[in-house]
């Protein structure tokens, strides 16, 4: 059982048990008159929150509208024009709203809201890019992933069509007056392998005009030799969200994923992409990431697909399930914080036994995730010699990321 005192001295173990029990807002509160952001339902489930500041400068994104939410301890409260934690009726901690820029509130030149075209998940911009997911849209079923709620988002929080011009005046002024430094492009699946071919004009684009960092998150392309390309234009962050480990709830959770690649294919691209950051560019960092959700498999079998991540060389994105109004999963459980402990523990562990270039990237605060450093606060131990290798790396990596900027 977690204390209000763990609670208070341990950041990572708040933002862990503030994703599995979510906040209930007091009346008190008036997120959006004081700044913060709205409460947005877009992106592959996750974004469905509140957007707030942890102490330790953590970045997150709290359930507040899911069912699950009205049995939390935790109330949120606005006191003289400050936000308090409490849990049980206890205070626990000061939290700021992630504030909300000016962009927020405006327009493109062709009339889309902005937020429309992309949204801030802590402090980088993230894009849902193109048509919707077409697992979502087979006959005679659809296939979509349980957990997801992409299909039902879109048209709602998300525009339809985003033309290059309309992105890249959102990301302009995210750049302008949020400083954002990295751009997250992600798409579901669609027929005859198109995502890439969409999503490479923006890259080169966000490249040759703002020399921002751009990740792309997309099904693993059948042919793996696309990938030699994306790191070749600069692309510096390749992601595949294969989700669940364990064969047999892979198969059930994400029949589409499981009938179209096969969890040996998304495994095959996370080994094959963590193997070119030795080639392509010197100046443009390279990370592959695997991602799954804790919460949906046993702790054991999440610990285990972390151990085969980082074996290769990837990095691994853990998400904590988030049962979603309106999903497959909507009536199901969110994780207990107690059980996915050891899972965020061995992520931070992991990366530091094998030494990966984990919390380089300048200003990248992550709101849906628990980042492999900030689970630093979960394990007892220390990794001097990498810690200082980090930090000299990641000096160096500012540096040469202002110059280019500046360029
Ligand atoms: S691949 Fe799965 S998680 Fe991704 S958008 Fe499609 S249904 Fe959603």
């Amino acid at each position: 059982m977690i204390s209000i005192t763990e609670l208070r001295q341990n950041p990572a173990l708040l933002k862990l048990d503030l994703y599995c029990k979510g906040v209930r807002l007091d009346e008190s509160c008036h997120v959006e008159e004081d700044g913060g952001r709205k409460i947005l339902r877009t992106r592959a489930g996750l974004g469905s929150g509140l957007e707030m500041i942890l102490p330790g400068n953590l970045w997150t994104n709290v359930p507040a509208t899911e069912p699950f939410v009205a049995r939390s301890p935790y109330t949120l409260h606005r006191l003289k024009g400050q936000y308090l934690l409490r849990w049980k009726g206890q205070d626990v901690t000061g939290v700021e709203l992630s504030p909300r820029p000016g962009w927020y509130d405006r327009t493109t030149a062709t009339g889309k809201p902005m937020t429309r075209i992309g949204t801030l998940q802590g402090t980088y911009l993230g894009i849902y890019q193109a048509k919707v997911c077409e697992y979502w849209t087979a006959k005679p079923a659809k296939v979509n992933c349980k957990f997801c709620s992409v299909g039902l988002n879109l048209g709602i929080d998300d525009a339809d069509e985003k033309s290059l011009d309309e992105v890249m005046e959102v990301i302009r002024a995210a750049r302008d007056e949020s400083g954002i430094t990295y751009v997250d492009f992600n798409t579901g699946h669609y027929e005859g392998d198109t995502y890439l071919d969409i999503l490479e004009p923006f890259v080169r684009r966000i490249k040759e005009e703002l020399g921002l960092l751009v990740g792309v998150q997309t099904p693993p392309h059948r042919d793996l030799k696309r990938y030699d390309h994306l790191r070749e234009i600069g692309v510096n962050r390749v992601s595949f969200c294969f989700e669940i480990y364990d064969r047999e709830l892979f198969e059930e959770i994400c029949p589409g994923k499981h009938a179209e690649y096969g969890l040996d294919h998304y495994l095959e691209a996370v080994r094959y992409c963590a193997a070119l950051a030795r080639k392509g560019p010197r100046l443009e960092p390279w990370v592959t990431n695997g991602e799954i959700i804790a919460g949906l498999e046993p702790p054991e079998s999440s610990i285990r697909a972390i151990d085969w991540i980082t074996s290769v060389g990837a990095i691994p994105t853990v998400c904590v399930f988030r049962p979603l109004t309106g999903t497959d999963l909507e009536h199901s459980d969110p994780p207990e914080t107690e059980a996915l402990v050891p899972v965020f523990r061995r992520l931070y562990e992991a990366c530091m036994e094998k030494g990966l270039p984990i919390g380089l990237a300048p200003n990248v605060h992550v709101s849906l995730v628990m980042l492999p450093e900030e689970c630093r606060w979960l394990s007892p131990h220390r990794y001097p010699w990498q810690t200082l290798k980090l930090k000299a790396m990641g000096k160096l990596f500012r540096r040469q990321f202002e110059r280019r900027l500046a360029a």
